[in-house]
């Protein structure tokens, strides 16, 4: 059982990693973007992908013509090509009062565009470590099924699982590491599991 859940688990970490790939691919061609425009406090949530990262930011419009003409049409799933005005949207622009980058982790805030009117923090993560991540448990599961077919295809060849010195000699215990070979029922009970 447990096996069997630790197989469903390791799948869909595989799952997500490959989207992960494929994003952070799509990245450095597209811009993709969700926005959420908050009404009664003039304040826009936004889900970036772009340049090898996921970047959520917040924008809040101090000017009431700006939160209009700039932000209030652009609600919902776009997509755009990218292209170097894409640093505005990494907020990284000669505006920023506070920004910070570290091996592609970055967080920015401050005020930009005219009389600094929109205010803003930003936040961005790049995909590197999220792949990484959801890597760990596909590559576990890998290396563990591996083992268990090494160990199975030793004990059919009568070798020691653990070394695979011969064991026909002496078939219950490895007498160069000292290993007890399971029985013909422990192996079945073994691969039960
Ligand atoms: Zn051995």
């Amino acid at each position: 059982m447990r096996r069997r859940l630790f197989t469903i688990f390791a799948a869909i970490s595989l799952l997500l990693c490959i989207c992960l790939l494929a994003l952070w691919l799509r990245s450095y061609r597209h811009l993709d973007d969700y926005k959420i425009w908050q009404i009664e406090n003039d304040r826009l949530c936004e889900l970036l992908s772009l340049r090898g990262g996921i970047q959520l930011a917040r924008v809040e419009c101090v000017s009431q013509w700006l939160a209009d003409d700039m932000l209030h049409a652009n609600q919902g799933w776009h997509t755009f090509p990218t292209s170097p005005d894409d640093d505005w949207q990494l907020f990284a622009g000669a505006g920023t009062a506070d920004f910070r980058n570290y091996l592609g982790f970055r967080f920015a805030s401050g005020r930009i565009g005219a009389l600094a009117a929109v205010r803003f923090w930003s936040i961005r993560i790049p995909f590197w470590p999220l792949a990484l991540l959801s890597a760990v448990l596909p590559t576990w599961w890998l290396c563990s099924m591996v083992r268990a077919w090494t160990r199975t295809r030793r004990l059919r060849l009568a070798l020691c699982p653990t070394c695979a010195y011969d064991l026909r000699a002496t078939p219950n215990q490895c007498p160069e590491c000292g290993s007890p070979v399971p029985t013909r029922n422990q192996q079945q009970v073994t691969t039960n599991n």
